[in-house]
C-alpha cells in the first residue's frame, strides 16, 4: 500500500493549524506574570480548549507549567496512555465509580463534598496505596467546593488521613474576568478566612492556587504559589472586559476549501429556508464546513470567510455540514479557505465568532468538532497531525 500523505490529505479539507510556539511563548508570558515563586498549571481540559490535549500538555510541560488540570478522569487517562507522566489534577468533581482508577494512574483528585471525601479514602484503604488530594473551597462562584465550615473540617480530616497526601487547597473566581474588582476581593477575603483557620491548625498544604487566565491578567493571586491558566494560554481573552494584551499570540486558527464555485443568478436564493436572496448576478462558492464541526449557526448571513485576501460574506443558512459565501474576488475550486485567523489576515478571529455568536470565546475554539482534524506547526513548519474522529495521530518527517 503506498504510503499516504497526511498532510495534502488534511489540508485537501477541512482543518485546524494549532501553533505550539504560540502556545508555549503564552505560557511563559502567563508564568512571568504570575512572578517569582508562583508555578503555572495549565489548564487543558475539554481537548485543551478544542487544541488538543495530548500535543498541548506535552508542550506546556517543555514550556514550563508544572502540572496540568483537566475537569474529567477520563481526560487524565487520554493524557496517561498518550505516555505523559506529569503531575494531573483534576478540577472537576470526581467521578467516584473511577476513583481507583484515577489513584491507579497517579492522577490528582479533588474532594469537595463528604461523597468525594468518602470515595477517595475508602479507596485509598482498599487498595493500600496513597492518593494525592487538593481541597476546593467554595469562596462565592457556588458550583462545586465546600463552604468555608465544611472546607475546614474536611481539611482536618485530609491532613489526618494517613492514605493521603493532601497537597493543595484552592478556590475558583466567579468574576474575575469583570473590570469590578469587588466580587474578587470579597472572594479572596473568605479564602483568606479559611487558610488563617487552617494555619492556626497548622495545616498547610503544599500548593494554594486561587487565580484563573483573568485573575492573572489583573494580578489576583494573593496568598497562592501557583495559578491555573486555560483561555490565555490560547491567546484568547478571557473577556471584552478583561482582554489579552498583544504579546498573547492566538494559537489555534481554521481553515477550509472551496469546494464549488457557481453564479447565483439575481432573484435566486441560498441554503435552507432560502434567507439570502441575490440582488443581481454574482458569484459564490460553498465550503465543506458547518455547524457540526464547531461554527455556529448564529453565523447565518452575520460571518465571513476569507478567500485569496478577499472578505466574504456567509450568506444564507450555516448548515450542519456546509456553508455558502459570496465570493466578490477571483476564485477557484479547491482554493484555501481561512474561517478563523489570528487576526493579521482579515478573516474573523475568534473573540469576532463569540461576538456575532452571543458568546465568549471559549465556546468557538471547545465546539470544533472531532472530525476536524488537527495539524501542528512549530517553526512555521507542521510537525504532527492528529485526526480524533479516527483516534490517529502521528509525526511529519522533518
Ligand atoms: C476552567 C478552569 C480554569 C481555567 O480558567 P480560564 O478562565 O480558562 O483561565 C481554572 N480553574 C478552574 C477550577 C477551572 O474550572
Amino acid at each position: 500500500m503506498p504510503t499516504r500523505d497526511r498532510l495534502a490529505e488534511i489540508t485537501a479539507g477541512t482543518h485546524a493549524i494549532i501553533d505550539l510556539d504560540a502556545y508555549a511563548s503564552n505560557i511563559q508570558e502567563l508564568r512571568r506574570r504570575a512572578g517569582q515563586g508562583r508555578q503555572l498549571m495549565a489548564i487543558v481540559k475539554a481537548n485543551a480548549y478544542g487544541h488538543g490535549a495530548v500535543e498541548c500538555g506535552l508542550t506546556a510541560l517543555q514550556a514550563g507549567a508544572s502540572s496540568l488540570g483537566v475537569a474529567r478522569i477520563d481526560e487524565a487517562l487520554e493524557l496517561r496512555r498518550a505516555g505523559l507522566d506529569g503531575p494531573i489534577l483534576v478540577i472537576g468533581p470526581p467521578n467516584v465509580a473511577q476513583v481507583d482508577l484515577a489513584i491507579e494512574h497517579d492522577i490528582a483528585l479533588t474532594v469537595a463534598t463528604e461523597d468525594s471525601y468518602a470515595a477517595v479514602v475508602n479507596a485509598t484503604d482498599r487498595l493500600g496505596t496513597r492518593a494525592t488530594v487538593h481541597l476546593k473551597v467554595d469562596t462565592g462562584l457556588h458550583r462545586y467546593g465546600a463552604l468555608p465550615t465544611l472546607a475546614i473540617d474536611l481539611a482536618q480530616r485530609l491532613y489526618d488521613a494517613p492514605g493521603v497526601d493532601f497537597q493543595g487547597i484552592y478556590t475558583h473566581y466567579s468574576s474575575a474576568d469583570e473590570r469590578d474588582p469587588e466580587p474578587t476581593l470579597e472572594q479572596i477575603r473568605v479564602m483568606r478566612g479559611v487558610l488563617d483557620e487552617l494555619k492556626a491548625r497548622s495545616i498547610t498544604p503544599p500548593f494554594v492556587h486561587i487565580a484563573n487566565s483573568a485573575g492573572i491578567l489583573e494580578s489576583h493571586f494573593p496568598e497562592s504559589n501557583l495559578v491555573r491558566a486555560g483561555i490565555a494560554t490560547y491567546g484568547l481573552d478571557p473577556s471584552d472586559e478583561v482582554p489579552v494584551d498583544d504579546v498573547f499570540r492566538q494559537v489555534l486558527t481554521l481553515h477550509s476549501i472551496v469546494t464549488r464555485r457557481f453564479i447565483l443568478e439575481a432573484g435566486e436564493s441560498v441554503s435552507y429556508n432560502r434567507t439570502y436572496t441575490a440582488q443581481q448576478d454574482e458569484q459564490v462558492a460553498s465550503a465543506p464546513i458547518g455547524y457540526a464541526d464547531g461554527i455556529e449557526r448564529h453565523l447565518s448571513n452575520a460571518g465571513w470567510f476569507m478567500v485569496n485576501g478577499e472578505r466574504c460574506p456567509i450568506i444564507g443558512r450555516v448548515c450542519m455540514d456546509q456553508t455558502v459565501i459570496k465570493a466578490p474576488v477571483e476564485l477557484h475550486e479547491g482554493d484555501t479557505v481561512t474561517v478563523i485567523g489570528d487576526g493579521t489576515d482579515g478573516a474573523m478571529t475568534v473573540a469576532d465568532v463569540g461576538r456575532l455568536s452571543q458568546t465568549n470565546t471559549y465556546e468557538p475554539v471547545v465546539r470544533i468538532a472531532a472530525r476536524v482534524p488537527r495539524i501542528y506547526v512549530q517553526n512555521k513548519k507542521p510537525v504532527s497531525w492528529w485526526v480524533p474522529i479516527l483516534g490517529e495521530r502521528g509525526a511529519f518527517e522533518q
